[in-house]
């Protein structure tokens, strides 16, 4: 479903606007692909690991370029507000 930004408006899917009929006679493959083919085209496609740096003010793992998750810094200042777990004691 395809929107136009701004608009509000959304295209419906493809097979509200399409007959039954036509839908079955819709393009179709000329040949099958092989599937050494279809591992070659996918030999791009794998997930590479998340890069991590140590943060310098707690030392735990982040994501480099980003304020750090644990202690909510970056560059030395203080940029998230990290909500702290409320102990038993308290509530
Ligand atoms: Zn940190």
């Amino acid at each position: 479903m395809s929107v136009i930004e701004g608009t509000g408006y959304r295209r419906p899917p493809y097979n509200w606007l399409t007959p039954f009929r036509s839908r079955e006679l819709a393009g179709q493959p000329k040949k099958r692909t092989p599937h050494a083919a279809q591992g070659e085209r996918r030999s791009h496609l794998a997930l590479v690991a998340q890069n991590l740096v140590r943060c310098p003010q707690c030392r735990s793992p982040k994501p480099s370029h980003q304020a750090c998750p644990h202690c909510g810094t970056y560059r030395g200042r203080q940029v998230i507000k990290i909500k702290t777990r409320r102990s038993a004691a308290t509530t």
